[in-house]
């Protein structure tokens, strides 16, 4: 995938923190995912994406009461850079005119002396090749007043020479008017935006309102960026949209140019080829259950979670993102090598309702890749993240969908007593499929004292292949949803 973002980086999270108390303005860009109400998804280790197109180049500038705190990239083509650093110097400018520039009467000034910040990251993509785009996230911050505020910024590049093309010259007659439809129907269908949304979206959203003027290409599609206030509450922080093209057929001079091509995936035979664990020997006229683990590999929950299956000779399935699974490969070996299943949960937990059939296939190539490396085989069960799948995302899943049919909650409550008791408070479990997540602390407390408590009540623990041969007599078949009622 040549798609490459660049994320904030720990280093300016840490310097946030230090320097003003409040860590959470600068953390610029809020996935669309971690904010669903399924689960969360943002990992407590920063997620390891792609190289940067451009290198890191972060300034720190004390110029008491101002400070400079600015992550850019460096491109191999001057005249980007000089674009770039040319747009930098202008921010920089607006900045300094807007918060006082009175020194301090101190000899020697600190960055302790400094009251107003200027925070810039960025996230930088290169579509088909040919396109780049650097979207500017800003944060001014002034500890004076206590206010803050953010403002993205896009620049576009030809790759191949370095010229700067206008948002205006990428689109065509019908974007705004597209662009418009598809916001209002996404963030007022979709949790946790419909709920959260103001009263007067209509009229932010409206064609002409401006608010789409600021996007990113990206081999994904068109990223749109949306402020702190703008729809949202500040707690739902600063928020970003992908729009597929396919929604956008005829509205983008570029691809209109430059039809994207399928990138080639490249599948490296990977060293040490994992077999997926074969059916046990189980005993089909006693109860079983399957446990379930989503979202994960996590290094430290993952770890106590199979540690307690360990402990207990049990199994579980574990279905792993993609993305995790690239970061963490040692922690997906070790869910194989005690006979676990692996299962996939995506790339990186999107909404699959949402993605066009172009958008879920490169999902999957992408996830097959990351599994491909990191144990060595592709998983043949995908739970749909948010456990969303539709009719159409069924039709183009090329894997057997499994959901679950007792929903522990353990995202919701962090509470092992509260997820033991959902599963006491259930009945029968013979046949379930218990729906938790790997990536809590609680969640690994709760499955200590669950493994046993099963065991204890007579229950086989069965990964889900298992738990279809055995109490369906079922191979798992691509495109069939095995969901609660099948499970029941
Ligand atoms: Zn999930």
């Amino acid at each position: 995938m040549n798609k490459k973002t660049k994320g904030v980086c720990l280093f300016l999270l840490c310097f946030a923190l230090f320097a003003s108390g409040c860590g959470t303005t600068a953390s610029a860009t809020v996935p669309t995912s971690s904010l669903e109400t399924e689960t969360t998804t943002t990992p407590t280790a920063p997620p390891t994406e792609t190289a940067p197109s451009g290198e890191q180049d972060v300034n720190i500038i004390y110029d008491a009461p101002l400070a400079y705190v600015l992550d850019y990239p460096t491109f191999e083509n001057p005249a980007i850079n000089a674009e770039v650093e040319q747009f930098i110097a202008q921010r920089k400018e607006a900045f300094a005119s807007t918060y006082t520039t009175t020194h301090p009467k101190k000899s020697t000034l600190t960055q302790k002396d400094c009251t107003s910040f200027l925070y810039i990251s960025y996230e930088s993509y290169v579509l088909d090749d040919s396109l780049l785009s650097v979207a500017l996230f800003e944060t001014q911050e002034d500890t004076l007043t206590n206010t803050s505020v953010e403002n993205t910024f896009t620049l576009h590049f030809l790759a191949e020479t370095g010229e700067r093309v206008l948002e205006t010259d990428l689109i065509q007659d019908g974007f705004y008017q597209k662009v418009s439809n598809y916001c209002i129907k996404y963030f007022t269908t979709t949790e946790p935006y419909k709920t959260r949304i103001y009263g007067d979206y209509a009229t932010t959203l409206t064609p002409d309102s401006g608010v789409f003027d600021t996007f990113s290409l990206t081999n994904d599609g068109v990223v749109l960026y949306f402020e702190p206030y703008v729809l949202f509450p500040k707690s739902v922080g600063r928020v970003s949209i992908t729009i597929p093209y396919e929604e956008l057929l005829g509205t983008l001079s570029f691809l209109e140019q430059e039809p994207v091509t399928e990138p080639e995936e490249e599948t490296e035979a990977p060293s040490t080829t994992l077999q997926q664990p074969e059916i046990r020997q189980l005993d089909p006229n006693k109860p079983m259950v399957a446990l379930t683990f989503d979202d994960g590999p996590n290094v430290t929950h993952t770890n106590r979670i199979l540690d307690a299956l360990e402990e207990n000779n049990a199994v579980a399935t574990f279905f792993d993102l993609g993305r995790l699974a690239e970061a963490y490969p040692e922690v997906v070996q070790r869910e194989l090598a005690l006979g676990c299943e692996v299962g996939s949960h995506s790339y990186s937990h999107k909404n699959f309702d949402t993605l066009s059939a172009k958008a879920i296939a490169e999902d999957f190539a992408q996830t097959a890749t990351a599994f491909e490396r990191a144990i060595g085989i592709v998983p043949t069960l995908f739970r749909p993240p948010y456990g969303n799948a539709n009719d159409f995302v069924k039709s183009q899943v090329p894997m057997a969908l499994v959901t679950w049919s007792v929903d522990t909650l353990d995202w919701k409550s962090k509470n092992p007593t509260a997820i033991m008791d959902i599963v006491k408070n259930e009945g029968s479990l013979d046949g379930k499929v218990i729906l938790m997540h790997g990536i809590y602390e609680t969640s690994a407390e709760a499955t200590e004292i669950l493994v046993p408590y099963l065991l204890e009540n007579g229950y086989q623990l069965v990964t889900i292949s298992e738990l279809l041969h055995y109490k369906h007599d079922a191979t798992p078949e691509a495109g069939k949803l095995y969901g609660y009622y099948y499970f029941r």
